[in-house]
């Protein structure tokens, strides 16, 4: 008899940031959640929803959430794909838009679910090497076969491509799906969103996690040409016709809506990210410029995983990624100023002498 697990799928999955029990002792700066609270109005919209309604399936079209966030980019709801976080939205995208054979191409350091999630499809890749200045080389994406795919500000090096970089892959693919994943994008970088009337093939993906606090209610969106939108919607109604709880729509809008309260959490995680870049460099640490909630630092003398260790015995958590081009460096998540002066205060001790 063949052993049962020959009939199993086998896939590498995806290894999340650790998420330790909270404690005030505790600095989380691995998994780049927002150090702020949400909105206050989220907890408004919190403290209104009735248990009685959760009784009743949510609307299958997640509405209005669709329509809010449409209305907040000037687009139509048909313009407007939400989901489970946007790590679902992506990857009901990579079924939607990469699922004909061809190579699809994305950096080769990125995201790294993006491998997990062509490996779990069966979609060939094809890792496009960054520069020695960790920046992607836009001609390396001319002619992708299958479709392309790219966080921008990419993950971990935080590094944003300008508009006119999206173009020039745009035009050079206009015959399959270019995805550019914009979970950092709030942060400094321009929204490629401004671009989906000129180019029926670009889907962007954001996600509340970051810039909207709410990594632990798990809202994501894309939006795109009507077409592609369409498209995602049939293959999330062959899955899921319910990846939204009624909780989730309500404390989305109530979000998208607090443009006040949006500008002043970025605003403050934008000022501390310049300090702790400015005290990083007069230790030394090597890192390019981040346009993101994080930064991606190398220390010249410093082991990067020894450091991380050092770290970890004080209760601050950093992500290390132990791969061939990113184990000399640390990604840091940007804190609160107060975390961020613990942080700097240990590696100031740390350093001396070394
Ligand atoms: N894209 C990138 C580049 C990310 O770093 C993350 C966060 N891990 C995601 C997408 C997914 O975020 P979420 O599912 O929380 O929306």
């Amino acid at each position: 008899m063949p052993e049962l697990s020959s009939h199993f799928r086998q896939v590498t999955p995806y290894v999340p940031g650790i998420q330790p029990a909270p404690s005030p002792d505790l600095i989380k700066l691995n998994t780049n959640e927002n150090p702020y609270p949400p909105s206050p109005a989220v907890k408004e919209a919190l403290s209104r929803t009735s248990a009685e309604r959760l009784r009743l399936y949510p609307s299958p079209e997640a509405e209005p959430l669709g329509e809010t966030i449409g209305a907040h980019f000037g687009l139509s709801s048909s313009q407007i794909f939400t989901g489970n976080g946007s790590d679902e939205v992506l990857a009901l995208a990579f079924l939607a838009f990469f699922a004909d054979g061809k190579p699809v191409y994305f950096p080769d350091v990125t995201y790294s679910f993006y491998e997990v999630w062509a490996d779990l499809f069966s979609i060939p890749f094809e890792k496009k090497r960054l520069g020695d200045d960790l920046r992607m080389v836009a001609s390396d994406y001319a002619g992708a076969p299958g479709g392309i795919v790219f966080p921008n500000p990419n993950a971990p090096t935080g590094i944003c491509e300008p508009l006119s970089f999206i173009e020039e892959i745009l035009t050079a693919n206009r015959d399959v799906c270019v995805i550019v994943d914009e979970a950092y994008i709030d942060f400094g970088g321009k929204s490629a969103i401004s671009l989906i009337g000129k180019y029926d093939n670009l889907l962007v993906v954001q996600t509340f996690s970051k810039s909207r606090s709410l990594a632990g209610m798990r809202i994501g969106f894309a939006a795109g040409a009507k077409g592609l939108i369409e498209r995602l919607k049939d293959v999330k109604y062959s899955f899921n016709s319910y990846t939204m709880s009624r909780v989730s729509i309500d404390v989305g809008c109530a979000a998208v809506k607090d443009h006040a309260y949006f500008e002043e959490t970025r605003e403050k995680i934008i000022h501390t990210r310049e300090r702790m870049e400015r005290a990083l460099a007069a230790l030394e640490f090597e890192f390019p410029q981040s346009q993101a909630n994080f930064l991606f630092v190398r220390h010249p003398r410093i082991d990067a995983a020894v450091l991380y260790g050092a770290l970890l015995e004080k209760k601050i958590y950093v992500r290390h990624f132990d791969a061939e081009r990113t184990r000399d460096y640390l990604r840091i998540t940007v804190g609160t100023d107060e975390e961020t002066d613990v942080l700097l205060k240990f590696l100031t001790e740390y350093l001396k002498g070394r």
